[in-house]
């Protein structure tokens, strides 16, 4: 397949074409001509980048804001208010997974019961931690010795962690420093946190995002996803992780180009799968848009003209 009159983020700005074989991105060039029986895709001059990729979302509760509404608009509002209604929720339709030591009585006993559970499953882990603005509860440093001293090989995640944000520079450093020697990725999930936390600060009210400077820093691997969608914790949100991008670039100050990799590349390295996008020899998950820049891209946050999944197109506009 040869998808034309594109251009990519390193392009500067000139149109190229771009020959996918199998899954795999093979070659990129202006002067490219289909071959005998080719598929041709015409790019119209849009932006080909690698697709988006979604590293936290709950999935079970979206669009159940009217169903179970929140009364109190905050984190055990919501919490409560689930519990209270799970019997509206079927169980075809309700499937629970991971874990949420910040939910826990004692954190650090939930992080060795939960280490030690995915380590005899063979299971990477995704931990809810920290969900709160209580500076003096983190759990996310004894998750990473942990991780270190077992040796835990399978890959953990750790979404939320919004005390990390709430901390002293000095203890946000050092907690990213234990992470980034543990390979622990980070998920900010802005859309939910802005909207639950901080409630009870009206002066200096807190972003209740993560250190996402301090751990970028250290070498960790900091993506971005959407949480909730249209839900008891959050009553917004389109499902795009275009809008948790763009969201990184107010709240936690990233770059256009930084914050699209933290629902792209770097999100792909937090779970695990495959380098993609338009260079030679990634795998051919793409999509195309109608802006000039990744800049454009997140602000304007259009429909994609079409999104491929390994040299597949799975939707077109
Ligand atoms: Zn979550």
């Amino acid at each position: 397949m040869l998808i034309t009159n594109v251009t990519t983020p390193s392009s500067n700005g000139a149109p190229v074409s771009v020959r996918i074989e199998g899954d795999l991105v093979t070659e990129i060039g202006a002067g490219l001509v289909a071959r005998n029986g080719e598929s041709v895709i015409d790019g119209n001059g849009g932006l080909l980048t690698e697709s988006l990729v979604e590293t936290h979302a709950h999935l079970d509760k979206a669009y159940l804001a009217e169903l179970i509404p929140n009364p109190t608009g905050d984190l055990m509002g919501a919490i409560t208010s689930m519990i209270a209604n799970r019997h509206v929720m079927t169980v075809e339709n309700t499937i629970e997974r991971g874990g949420c030591p910040h939910l826990d009585d004692d954190a650090v006993m939930a992080n060795a019961e939960l280490v030690n559970l995915a380590g005899d499953l063979g299971v990477p882990l995704d931990l809810h931690a920290d969900e709160h603005t209580d500076a003096h509860r983190t759990s996310l440093q004894n998750l990473a010795e942990r991780v270190i001293s077992t040796g835990f090989e399978h890959g953990v995640t750790a979404s939320h962690c919004v005390s990390l944000g709430m901390q002293d520079v000095d203890t946000q450093r050092a907690t990213a420093e234990k992470l980034s020697e543990a390979g622990i990725g980070v998920v900010a999930l802005p859309h939910t946190n802005l909207f639950l936390q901080g409630r009870d600060m009206q002066s200096a009210m807190p972003r209740g995002l993560t250190a996402v400077k301090h751990l970028r820093d250290a070498g960790v691997r900091v993506a971005a996803g959407s949480d909730n969608l249209q839900d008891p914790f959050n009553p917004i949100g389109r499902g795009d992780p275009l809008e948790a991008a763009g969201l990184m670039i107010l709240t936690a100050h990233l770059l256009p180009e930084e914050a699209f990799a933290s629902v792209s590349t770097v999100a792909r390295e937090v779970v695990g799968a495959r380098a993609a996008g338009p260079s030679v020899g990634a795998v051919a998950d793409l999509m195309l848009t109608a802006a000039a820049s990744v800049r454009e891209m997140i602000a304007v946050g259009g429909p994609r003209s079409f999104v491929m999944r390994r040299g597949v197109v799975v939707h077109r506009h």
